[in-house]
């Protein structure tokens, strides 16, 4: 059994080690002093779109997850598979004035200038078991805003799941200490 595990650590590692080669580092983009982790070279490579799935999927299996928010935009490439994987809900969380019917909102402080987010006020019902996803956390304002829309409408955010994690801005220190945190990538 220990060595059934190990043998599968030891895939996820090759497969994380994979997915690490396949995202790009943009130098000074969108401003001069960010290093933008561009994930379209993740995107676009068929083995890694689909290892990337399998792998984000695989923590939150037994989770009772009842829908999957995923951050616009970035956080809707993966969010909606990721949904699909746990035969849960998608709901996305976006800027302002893209979505049509009555909102909820939250502003927050972004690793570069500030921003809002919306989430439709009808999206999910009281008590409902909700996992955040995106493709990164930088400083973790936006994961947490996005928790502040969750609590506001009586949900219980049981997961974050993220493809990277920018190590240095501890952007997972904003977030419930207590709530699973799954970060494939820690650069
Ligand atoms: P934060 O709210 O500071 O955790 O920022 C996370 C959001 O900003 C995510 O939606 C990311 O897609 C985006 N983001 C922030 N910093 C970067 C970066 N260095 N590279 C790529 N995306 C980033």
């Amino acid at each position: 059994m220990n060595q059934k595990i190990r043998q599968m650590d030891g895939v996820k590692q090759q497969i994380i080690a994979l997915l690490k080669e396949n995202i790009r580092n943009i130098p000074d983009f969108p401003k001069p002093g960010i290093q933008f982790k561009d994930i379209t070279t993740l995107l676009r490579n068929p083995d890694t779109l689909e290892l990337t799935s399998q792998v984000l999927a695989r923590p939150f299996r037994r989770m009772n997850i009842d829908y999957v928010i995923g951050l616009e935009s970035r956080g809707f490439l993966f969010g909606t598979n990721l949904a699909q994987d746990l035969h849960a809900g998608f709901i996305p969380i976006r800027k302002p004035g893209k979505l049509p019917a009555d909102t909820v909102s939250a502003t927050y402080a972004l690793e570069y200038g500030e921003d809002t987010i919306e989430m439709h006020s009808d999206a999910f019902d009281e008590g409902d078991r909700i996992l955040i996803h995106d493709d990164l956390i930088a400083t973790g304002g936006s994961a947490k805003a996005a928790t502040q829309l969750v609590e506001k409408l009586g949900g219980h955010v049981v997961g974050y799941s993220f493809i990277i994690e920018l190590e240095a801005l501890q952007g997972c220190d904003q977030l419930p200490e207590d709530v699973q945190k799954d970060i494939l990538i820690s650069l």
